[in-house]
């Protein structure tokens, strides 16, 4: 396939020069790519990047950016819907997802070309293969290429591995596909159950239900993306249903999953579990059972209840690199695990599982062990992390929300400012599909001065718009630093500026 020829020609042109480095990364995803380019790239480290799969790991390949290009796609599905209250005129619109999954991968290997030609040009190592601890400072990779095994020194070694969805241990559970079988699908299920109500199961759901998909979303609780704002979990969840998606709140759980498109040998109970999912096929058939008996029907199953750190091939106990009560490794606020000269950053330290996240936290980490003397103690600080959940509308959000701020200046001092409108883009449609396209925002202020402390913000355009406030939380803006700001009419953004 294309991809086993990537893997040949690359690691046969990239072997490795010396045996021991300055500093070893392990996993070429996000973190592990900022953190050997700052080390390797600025400061001349000699770095070896040891990665197990595909160059830019989980964000390029199976997260951030085929999932933003399945939303963009999904995008314009919504746009041509709501074209006639423009008064255009659009003829039966067919789409070909699958021709639009094959050019979603053709950008994606480019990008994994681009990942190893910046590794190349800043004079880093690249062995694909899987690495373990032998030692405190030693690895050892199996080569994929079939070539056996290399061992290799460094004094730093970081862990950058990242993370893998979880499949729940029910029976039949590996019937179902995680996100990562979402990006292989060429065709779209006619009717797909989505477990979870996280940002995957949000942002997938939504994604889906744009482009035709009958989508039931499980929830355990009562609302989604419980760990936001309430406002934008409630509205959110009433969005979802208001656009058709069908939700199963409070369920009960899911006892057993069958197959039944496959003959009954081939459907034998499966190893619950399993890391890796059943691939979607055309003629999908799953039947569920759940924990009341009640059954359903559905062409696709997809579990997105959360990941977990991907460690079990490294060999943690051999340098005894101790791990937190959630299975992630365990890191102090320099990356720095219980070993010293071991560090870890990224997914499988379970700190803001974001990409930006990573690749901040690796350039940090580089600053502090090969920069000049005053980046000693460089490290990442994780207090206002702007996030988007790329859902429809998208969410935004950074800092504390309203309950979270209650509880940690107390209710007297914290104010809240919030506003609900419809956006311009919705005047010209009809009052009963205005209301299904809600904007609305919050600004979570506390103490004397009034320090915007949250920000909550969902409706069309909030994933761009978010960036610039996250740059003026960042400076402690107060509520009077926004408010003299002048708006920028028209738009929805000049909201946050004229508050009250
Ligand atoms: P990864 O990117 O997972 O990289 C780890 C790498 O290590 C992998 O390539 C893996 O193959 C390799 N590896 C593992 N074990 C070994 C080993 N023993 N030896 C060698 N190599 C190994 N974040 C955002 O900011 N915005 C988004 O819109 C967004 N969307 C997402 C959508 C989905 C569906 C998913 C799943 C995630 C999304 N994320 C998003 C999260 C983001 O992808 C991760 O936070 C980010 O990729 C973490 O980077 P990392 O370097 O820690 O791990
Ligand atoms: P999350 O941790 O965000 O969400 C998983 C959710 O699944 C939980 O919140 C939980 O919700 C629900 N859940 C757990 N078990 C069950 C169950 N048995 N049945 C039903 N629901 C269940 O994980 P994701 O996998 O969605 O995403 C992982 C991380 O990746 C995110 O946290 C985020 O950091 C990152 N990411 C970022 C994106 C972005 O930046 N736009 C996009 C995608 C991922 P509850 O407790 O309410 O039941």
């Amino acid at each position: 396939s294309q991809v086993a020829h990537h893997f040949a020609v690359h690691a046969k042109r990239m072997a490795p020069t010396h045996a021991s480095y300055d500093y070893i990364v392990i996993g070429g995803g996000s973190g592990g790519s900022g953190a050997a380019r700052r080390a390797a790239g600025w400061y001349g480290a000699r770095t070896l990047l040891v990665e197990n799969g595909r160059s830019g790991g989980t964000c390029v390949n199976v997260g951030c950016v085929p999932k933003k290009m399945t939303w963009y796609f999904a995008s314009v599905n919504e746009t041509l819907k709501g074209a006639h209250n423009y008064f255009y005129e659009i003829p039966d619109v067919k789409f070909h997802f699958d021709k639009f999954k094959k050019r979603r991968d053709e950008s994606i290997l480019r990008l994994n070309g681009v990942y190893e030609r910046n590794w190349t040009r800043e004079g880093i190592d690249l062995v694909h293969g899987t690495a373990r601890f032998i030692g405190q400072k030693e690895i050892e990779v199996d080569l994929q290429d079939g070539s056996g095994k290399s061992t290799f020194t460094a004094n730093h070694i970081l862990i950058a591995t990242g993370g893998y969805p979880l499949l729940p241990g029910i029976v039949g559970a590996e019937h179902g596909i995680t996100s990562d079988g979402f990006f292989d699908m060429e065709y779209l299920p006619q009717k797909i159950a989505v477990v979870g109500a996280g940002y995957i199961a949000v942002e997938l759901a939504g994604v889906l239900n744009a482009i035709g998909v009958e989508v039931h979303m499980f929830l355990r609780g009562d609302t989604f993306l419980r760990t936001f704002d309430p406002m934008i979990q409630e509205t959110m969840t009433k969005a979802y249903e208001d656009a058709g998606v069908i939700i199963h709140k409070r369920y009960p759980g899911f006892k057993r999953i069958e197959r039944l498109d496959r003959s009954p040998a081939s459907v034998a109970d499966g190893e619950a579990h399993e890391k890796r999912a059943d691939g979607p096929s055309p003629d999908k058939h799953l039947r569920i059972t759940d924990n009341e008996g009640q059954i359903y029907d559905f062409n696709e199953l997809l579990w997105a209840i959360g990941r977990a750190p991907e460690t079990q091939d490294l060999h943690l106990d051999v340098p005894g690199i101790q791990l937190s009560k959630t299975g992630h490794i365990a890191v102090d606020e320099f990356q720095n695990t219980n070993i010293p000269g071991i560090y870890a950053l990224g997914d499988v330290t379970g700190q803001a599982e974001l990409t930006p996240v990573a690749i901040a936290a690796g350039r940090q980490l580089g600053n502090r062990l090969f920069g000049p003397p005053e980046l000693k103690s460089a490290r990442l600080e994780y207090e206002g992390i702007p996030t988007v959940v790329f859902s429809h509308p998208e969410v935004g959000a950074i800092g504390l929300t309203e309950p979270q701020a209650v509880e940690k200046y107390g209710r007297e001092n914290v104010k809240v400012y919030k506003t609900k409108f419809t956006a311009m883009y919705f005047d010209v449609f009809p009052a009963e599909e205005k209301a299904k396209h809600p904007t609305q925002y919050k600004l979570v202020c506390a103490g004397p001065n009034e320090k915007v402390v949250g920000l909550h913000i969902l409706g069309e355009g909030s994933g761009e718009m978010l960036q610039g406030f996250g740059v003026a939380l960042k400076m402690g803006a107060t509520k009077a630093d926004f408010d003299s700001c002048v708006a920028i009419h028209p738009t929805s953004a000049e909201e946050l500026v004229t508050l009250r």
